[in-house]
């Protein structure tokens, strides 16, 4: 055989050449499991209109691809700032929102979020070795609440960064308008920003611009992920209060980030950009379904949900999981976070995958009685 040619690694070294801090941290909470049914990562179960797809491949087709793309995605930022009402020297785009979400932690003085919460967010601020707090959600009869005197006191101290996904992940619990506004209000009398991220702002019908436009320490993060049905492209994008903002944390992504063939792509979406708004729909319709069909679940108990996915309480997340992964059924295990013992995840997909989970949520009910 050719292991020979296969260099040997030498295990349990010490990465001297790396920050210390660095060499401990756990890879990202993430497992990849093959399924009929995919409804683990949020995506949208619709693929991008047939004609808008044909149009994007046209244009990619015609791109010189030995050339760099623009800087900073000029082009693009134009066409969001036109489509978005923004200015487009305060929106900075990059190749998925994470990108930004770390461009955003290694500016920050320190960073503060709730927990359970976006993952990256934490980890984020692993990486930068960043000074980090997360405050725990209480919980209530029907599902989740805000800490908010909690983030108001801790606003207190020198001001940083301070992340709140609306509506929150992953809760999926719509968080009252009137908090954010304390939030925003807290922010812009100590300086602290508060980082709305709306990647699911679509199923909910909320959105924060107004605020943004009126509070210079409010800004939003949004993705092309979730209801534009474009997970696989990478893209998102940050609308900052304002061009001093929006400066350092372009400076922090790396020159010529986004990609020609993202650029071109979501170009042609913004000519078309209805029919996210159908498939928003189509998802809340099937939410509203499935949730109230789970909560004639005999042992699981969902909690509401103003996004596209719905958070369930189970006996046993493991069991839960593989029941259903059995069952041709990919959900996210959610038990790993505080608060959250014995939760799944699961993500609202087409009618029909609905349709499988449900049956396979109710049979594995059965099986085990
Ligand atoms: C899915 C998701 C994102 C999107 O990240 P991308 O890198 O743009 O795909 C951001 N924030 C939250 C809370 C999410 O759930």
């Amino acid at each position: 055989m050719n292991s020979q040619k296969t260099p040997r690694l030498r295990y349990n070294r010490e990465v001297k050449a790396f920050k210390s801090h660095l060499s401990a941290l756990p890879r990202y909470p993430y497992q990849h499991a093959d399924a009929k049914v995919k409804l683990d990562q949020n995506e949208s179960p619709y693929e991008l209109p047939a004609e808008l797809k044909a149009r994007a491949l046209e244009k990619l087709a015609g791109l010189p691809w030995n050339r760099y793309p623009e800087l900073h995605a000029e082009k693009l930022r134009e066409a969001l700032a036109e489509h978005l009402g923004w200015d487009k020297d305060a929106l900075v785009a990059a190749p998925g929102s994470n990108l930004l979400i770390q461009s955003l932690v290694y500016a920050a003085n320190q960073v503060l979020d709730t927990s359970p919460s976006f993952p990256y967010y934490a980890v984020s601020a692993r990486l930068a070795n960043a000074p980090y707090r997360a405050f725990p959600l209480r919980r209530t009869r029907e599902g989740f609440e805000l800490p908010l005197e909690d983030l108001l006191a801790a606003m207190d101290s020198p001001p940083g960064v301070l992340f709140l996904p609306s509506p929150h992940a992953p809760t999926g619990m719509l968080v009252p308008g009137a908090l954010i506004h304390a939030l925003a209000q807290k922010a812009l009398e100590t300086g602290w920003l508060l980082v709305l991220d709306e990647a699911y702002h679509q199923f909910s019908g909320t959105d924060y611009r107004p605020l943004a436009a009126s509070n210079p320490q409010v800004a939003l993060l949004r993705t092309f992920s979730k209801a534009f049905g474009l997970g696989g492209i990478r893209a998102g994008y940050l609308l900052a209060p304002s061009k001093e903002t929006a400066n350092v944390i372009q400076n922090m992504v790396p020159p010529f980030v986004l990609p020609a063939h993202t650029a071109a792509i979501l170009e042609t979406v913004l000519e078309a950009p209805a029919y996210a708004e159908r498939y928003a729909s189509e998802i809340q319709k099937e939410r509203e379904r499935v949730y109230a069909k789970l909560r004639e679940h005999p042992s699981w108990r969902v909690f509401p949900s103003s996004s596209n996915f719905l958070l369930i309480k189970t006996p046993d997340a493991e069991a839960a999981y593989l029941s259903l992964l059995k069952a041709g059924v990919l959900v996210r295990r959610q038990d790993q976070y505080p608060l959250l013992e014995g939760c799944i995840r699961a993500s609202i997909g087409s009618t029909q995958d609905n349709n499988l989970f449900l049956d396979a949520a109710f049979n594995l009910e059965a099986s085990h009685a």
